[in-house]
């Protein structure tokens, strides 16, 4: 069978109307990039278009710090390291692999917690629970870029005098309060890969308040290779987390556009918000503006949401289900009763595609699959 998505692809129509659909820069600009990392003769090891791009995103992050990272899963590896996390930390159990994966392999491991059903971000009451019963850690995730219960989370960490560090993977654009959402926390990640609404093909950034962290986290993203001593290594030793050149330059020459894009979004977003009814967009905004990266919306009850998936598909249309299976089903052990929230959420929950060159008749064909397959069972 063909792939209309493909077909739509190779004649050049713009993006695909699917999820995840990457932003490309253009290509003057960025060329103009490029040729500067080339002609430079260093393509890596903390580059001046790598430290330009950190410059960048402090500024508009809000955060004194910035390290710019091979992925946003090793910027969290690397801020757990730096906060020295180990042993069970608090995590949502409605979040993508990456964030309990980061615990493994920094040496911590998930202790999963339930979500708020409102915001679909880590529960504050449950993860009081966990921290009480032992749990050295805290990381939420600012899912789909609205920001989780930052006051109450800072509190709890405050007070059992644990680490906050979180996963803003989804919430470059998002604020809260007068500041970027990312830049709350005792540390932050942010995931830079081209399915994010602004990235660097491959990339994350870590977000900290001191200098101290940075310069630790830099060791860490340079194999533990300490520049105070010549640049010899000392425990504990790191990784090769660094962002190269090549993939600065793409993030300097998206920057450049990024408010434009953002309004375009925002415009997708309301597009979306007229055509469907309002009873089924997650508040995801309830705190702040968010990323307008992620339309998530809930099927109503009584439609299967893998009919709605099935549905688009064949029109060449990309939803996705995420998070679904819920994470905290990798734990045989588990108490499944305990994610009621993560459960229902996993079951109901699709992200429509969204992406700035998208025209109101490519939104008005995804509203109307969705509301068509939507609206079957109300009209029996
Ligand atoms: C994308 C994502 C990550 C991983 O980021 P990478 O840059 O792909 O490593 C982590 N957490 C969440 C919630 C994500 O969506």
């Amino acid at each position: 069978m063909t792939d209309p998505l493909a077909l739509a692809r190779a004649r050049g129509d713009g993006p695909a109307l699917t999820v995840g659909a990457p932003v490309i820069p253009d290509r003057r600009g960025l060329a103009a990039y490029l040729d500067r990392a080339l002609d430079s003769g260093r393509l890596s090891n903390f580059g001046p278009l790598a430290s330009r791009l950190e410059e960048r995103l402090a500024e508009r992050l809000d955060v004194p710090y910035v390290l710019s990272c091979a992925s946003g899963t090793t910027a969290l590896m690397i801020a757990l390291r730096v906060f020295g996390v180990s042993g069970p930390t608090v995590v949502p159990s409605f979040t993508f692999a990456a964030t309990a994966g980061a615990l493994d392999w920094a040496g911590a491991s998930a202790r999963f917690c339930d979500v708020e059903p409102a915001c679909l971000t880590l529960c504050p009451i449950a993860s009081e629970a966990a921290l009480a019963d032992g749990a050295r850690a805290l990381v939420p995730v600012h899912t789909y870029g609205g920001a989780c219960d930052v006051a109450a989370l800072r509190d709890l960490a405050a007070r059992y005098r644990k680490p906050l560090i979180y996963d803003a993977a989804h919430a470059f654009g998002a604020r809260f309060q007068g500041k970027a959402v990312a830049a709350y926390g005792d540390a932050a990640a942010i995931s830079l890969h081209a399915t994010k609404p602004f990235h660097t093909v491959e990339g994350g950034a870590l977000l900290v308040h001191d200098q101290g962290a940075l310069e630790e986290a830099r060791r860490l993203a340079n194999f533990g290779l300490d520049p105070r001593r010549g640049g010899t290594a000392r425990r504990p030793l790191g990784l090769n987390g660094k962002m190269s050149e090549i993939h600065a330059a793409f993030g300097l020459a998206l920057l450049d556009e990024y408010d434009t894009l953002h309004e375009r979004r925002r415009a997708v977003m309301a597009r979306y918000r007229a055509r469907l009814p309002a009873c089924w967009f997650l508040p995801a905004s309830a705190r702040g503006s968010g990323s307008d990266a992620y339309v998530a919306i809930a099927v109503p009850d009584g439609v299967a949401r893998d009919d709605v998936v099935e549905s688009a598909r064949r029109e060449g249309i990309g939803l996705r289900a995420y998070f679904a299976p819920p994470l905290h089903e990798i734990d045989p052990d588990a108490d499944q009763a305990a994610f009621p929230v993560s459960r229902g959420a996993a079951d109901r929950v699709i992200c429509l595609p969204i992406h700035p060159d998208f025209t109101t008749a490519q939104i008005d064909r995804v509203a109307d699959v969705v509301l068509r397959v939507c609206d079957a069972p109300r009209a029996n």
